[in-house]
């Protein structure tokens, strides 16, 4: 231990803490110190040590000569204050709060007015001539300290005190008179020995020793340990303990306190807002006993106040030059500071006030940039509920797709179709979806569904839209005949008003209110200098040119993924893509994709011009066939009317086809089945007819002078044959393409990672690709063996009982799929040095994992376009927090 000092006094000429020295005072202490440096009015107190926290914790008792320490400190704040601790008739009294390096919620908070007791009371009482106000202090320490130090319902005294102002005909705690105060006191007191077995303590030492006992063991309760938990703080850290002679906010109409922040903490706005209760104690803002006064009527009542702490507040900011959260007591006219610290903020002000600091010159751009977290940027691009709103929460899903969306229920897409035609806004309410669902899913306002993961076809389909999502909501169940879901308590009915919340996963009765912040013209400022600093490119998961064109202007540099099994669903091609399956033999397969070609290339062509001048990364079909022919069950009802009615024994015979040729193709687990590369060596015309298209639309716009870079990907590949063998067919159609056209075009060819064999064979498949693309989402899968798809029925109990600390669908696990994504990088450069490397799965638009990704050379990540703006974010955070 450094020089066995554990005790640092602040707020007087010998002050010995400053700013710098958080990790050993706590924020609180040292910045208690930095203000006293500053030559702030700051109460003269003292800072024990974080490091004494962790050696009582480890020992079970106080390093040696701790209590000396104390004493000595104590006297020091006695000869500042010319009072005496435990004297009874000019009572030094102490407040105690905690002060880790980060502030944290959960530990013991805050005791004043300790040192009062039977006797001292009285000597207050008489020393300020004001006997309300010393009777007012000891009911409010013997409440604060049976509660946060004896660990006493504080309902007992809120319960004891309302009673009183019953009996008394008074609404406020300020209208009780002295009597009533005393006969408080003996009440609390008689509280206090039912509950503990013991009197009060009436020594004042000894009441600091239970306070600092208290903020020390506080440390290792279970809601702080919870919350360092979700916030990985170390456990080594602790806590400090900050001892300060107390000021007087209750003492009457001169005196008051308050809390304001240097900048609106809602908008960023550059104004001083707060607000203040005259006649009162620091917990009563808090409290909400009354209703604290905006900070500007200081100005009337009190204007020196209200100047001297709009030059400390000014001042502060411009020290600490960032946005300050304060604290300040009024004692007769005079003003103290009790704390200050960096303000939090709403995503809106965060950026604000980033861009205007720099602007005013107090920070450079890169501390702007890392001022601003990348996820905050996504409550700024989709509707919010009004944080002001109360709601109630029936259950509580993944959060798959951010936003909050407000709907009548309905429980099939083509409801959801037929009221969006009206004009009706809905929430599309489903056990899992299908690719057959995303015309409603696209009308629906918002989607929940019942089963699935992060990257289930609902939450993918959501992100990509920018529609909210709640996913894998198992607390749900649906009665689809009764048209009801029930949850809980709760019966919701077809067309009942719900809101879902999918930053939250929470699911709302009835409707709340929203929010819809816009794109402000300081966010793309921000994401300008982040482009300025990173290197990774973003790109975007894009299937449509329309959600081509909205990542384009979110600032995506091209398409990493096209999923072009996305483009088989719709309602005009749907018809030839079940011919194509239903073909029996190859050239009747051949003339359903003569059918789809045009309206392929028309795809193409589409989503080329939306990024014209970027790489477009176009993957070849990847989905179970059977998904794109009707459920089994419905085939098997129209067979039963048809048998039933006159139908023609042709008609009979087709329908009974359908369903045998669904059987067929059915898998026990079609996440690991026929699907991906699998599909296009068992039936390579799809693959030759995909890569027709691909051509044929990129040398048309080539043509009219546009530039186009196509990249075609094949998916799921395992083995190096398997690219092999597709890329012969693709390569020969791709070649007599451009030899018909007479054009040449730059194209590269490469493929997904997507599984384990790939990885450890990218030597071998780098020989025959040109890009490589981590497929993520499928990488998840196989390397831990969960389904993607059922995963939601043992995730959330993974997470909530610490065995996994993110869902890995989510949120790269970096210690495991990562290590593959570092192998496969270093394989694949092996043998083609300047290869290109991308992510595209769902973690290419989630920062942790870009910043893994960053680290380990990727070129590029790519994901849904509400993400891109996060990504560029993402990905300068990743360069500028290695420099640090
Ligand atoms: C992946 O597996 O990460 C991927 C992007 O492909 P998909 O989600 O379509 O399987
Ligand atoms: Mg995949």
């Amino acid at each position: 231990m450094a020089d066995n000092k554990f005790v640092y006094i602040f707020g007087n000429n010998d002050t010995e803490g400053k700013n710098s020295m958080k990790d050993l005072l706590g924020g609180k202490g040292a910045n208690l110190a930095e203000m006293s440096n500053l030559g702030i009015p700051v109460p003269v107190g003292f800072t024990i040590t974080t490091e004494v926290c962790t050696l009582y914790l480890k020992n079970g008792q106080y390093p040696l000569g701790l209590e000396e320490h104390i004493d000595n400190a104590i006297k020091q704040l006695e000869s500042t204050t010319k009072k005496n601790f435990g004297d009874l008739k000019n009572p030094l009294l102490l407040s105690v709060r905690s002060g880790a390096r980060v502030s944290m919620p959960g530990m013991m908070d805050t005791v004043l007015n300790l040192g009062l007791n039977d006797d001292s009371v009285v000597g207050l009482a008489t020393k300020t001539g004001n006997e309300r106000f010393a009777y007012d202090s000891y009911r409010r320490f013997l409440t604060m300290f049976a509660n946060v130090v004896l660990d006493i319902d504080h309902d007992k005294f809120e319960s004891a005190l309302s009673s009183k102002k019953k009996d008394k005909c008074v609404k406020q705690d300020n209208d009780l008179e002295v009597e009533d105060l005393k006969e408080l006191v003996e009440k609390f007191k008689t509280i206090i020995k039912d509950e503990t077995g013991k009197e009060f303590p009436q020594n004042a030492r000894e009441q600091l020793q239970m306070a600092i006992d208290a903020v020390f063991s506080s440390w290792n309760n279970q809601r702080a340990k919870t919350y360092r938990k979700l916030n990985g703080i170390p456990r080594e850290w602790g806590t400090a303990v900050n001892v300060q002679s107390m000021v007087y906010g209750n003492m009457g109409e001169t005196s008051g306190t308050g809390v304001a922040f240097t900048r609106d903490p809602a908008t960023g706005e550059k104004r001083f807002f707060g607000e203040y209760l005259i006649n009162a104690q620091g917990e009563d803002v808090v409290a909400g006993i009354r209703t604290p006064q905006p900070i500007k009527t200081l100005k009337n009542t009190m204007p020196k106040v209200y100047d001297q702490l709009v030059d400390i507040y000014m001042k502060l900011e411009d020290h600490f030059k960032e946005m300050q959260d304060i604290e300040f007591t009024i004692e007769k006219g005079k003003l103290f500071m009790l704390q200050t610290r960096t303000g939090k903020r709403t995503a809106a002000a965060a950026i604000k006030i980033a861009t205007e600091m720099v602007e005013e010159g107090l920070i450079d751009k890169d501390t702007a940039l890392l001022r601003v977290e990348p996820e905050q940027i996504d409550r700024l691009l989709h509707p919010n509920i009004d944080p002001t709103s109360t709601y109630e929460v029936m259950a509580t899903g993944l959060p798959a797709s951010p936003g909050a969306a407000v709907g009548e229920v309905v429980f099939t897409a083509e409801h959801a179709e037929e009221m969006a035609k009206n004009g009706e806004k809905t929430i599309l309410v489903r056990a899992e979806t299908s690719p057959e669902d995303i015309g409603g899913m696209n009308a629906a306002e918002g989607i929940l569904t019942v089963r699935g993961g992060m990257t289930s076809h609902a939450a993918v389909v959501a992100r990509g839209m920018g529609k909210p999502c709640v996913a894998g909501c198992g607390e749900i169940t649906i009665d689809i005949k009764e048209k009801i879901f029930n949850v809980g308590d709760y019966t919701i009915k077809e067309g009942d008003m719900i809101s879902i919340d999918g930053s939250t996963g929470n699911v709302i009765l009835g409707e709340v209110e929203l929010i819809l912040p816009g794109v402000t013209d300081e966010l793309e400022t921000i994401l300008k200098w982040a482009d300025e600093v990173r290197t990774l490119k973003v790109r975007t998961n894009a299937d449509t040119p329309h959600d081509a064109e909205v990542a384009r202007d979110f600032g995506a540099e091209g398409i990493g993924l096209c999923r072009t099994e996305h483009m088989f669903f719709g309602e005009d091609r749907i018809p030839a893509v079940r011919e194509m399956i239903m073909a029996e033999d190859i050239e009747s397969r051949k003339i359903a994709l003569k059918k789809l070609l045009p309206m392929q290339r028309e795809d193409f062509i589409g989503i080329f011009k939306a990024m014209e001048g970027f790489p477009v990364t176009i993957r070849l079909l990847d989905p179970p066939l059977h998904e794109f022919l009707p459920v089994h069950e419905e085939v098997m009802e129209k067979l039963r009317e048809l048998e039933s009615s006159d139908a023609s024994q042709e008609e009979m015979e087709r329908v009974k086809k359908i369903g045998e040729r669904i059987e067929y193709l059915k898998e026990i687990n079609p996440m690991l089945g026929h699907r991906g590369c699998r599909l296009g060596i068992t039936y390579p015309e799809i693959y030759e007819m995909q890569a027709q298209a691909i051509i044929e639309a990129a040398c048309e716009l080539s043509k009219d002078g546009m530039k186009i870079v196509p990249e075609i990907m094949i998916p799921l590949v395992s083995h190096v044959k398997e690219l092999e063998f597709v890329k012969k067919h693709v390569t020969t159609v791709v070649e007599s393409v451009m030899e018909e056209m007479g054009i040449k075009l730059d194209y590269l060819l490469g493929t997904m990672i997507e599984l384990p064999r790939a990885v450890l064979t990218a030597d071998q498949i780098a020989k025959e690709a040109e890009f490589f693309s981590f497929g993520t989402n499928d990488l998840t899968q196989t390397t831990f063996g969960f389904s993607r798809d059922d995963a939601g029925k043992f995730l959330p109990f993974y997470l909530e009982s610490g065995i996994l600390e993110d869902d890995p669908f989510a949120v790269l696990d970096q210690d495991g799929v990562g290590q593959l994504v570092k192998i496969g990088i270093e394989k694949g450069r092996s043998t083609r040095p300047d290869i290109k490397i991308g992510i595209c799965g769902e973690h290419g638009g989630e920062p942790k994992s870009i910043k893994f990704g960053h680290n380990v050379g990727l070129n590029y990540v790519s994901c849904s376009p509400f993400r891109v703006p996060i990504a560029r974010l993402a990905a300068a955070h990743a360069v500028l927090e290695n420099k640090q």
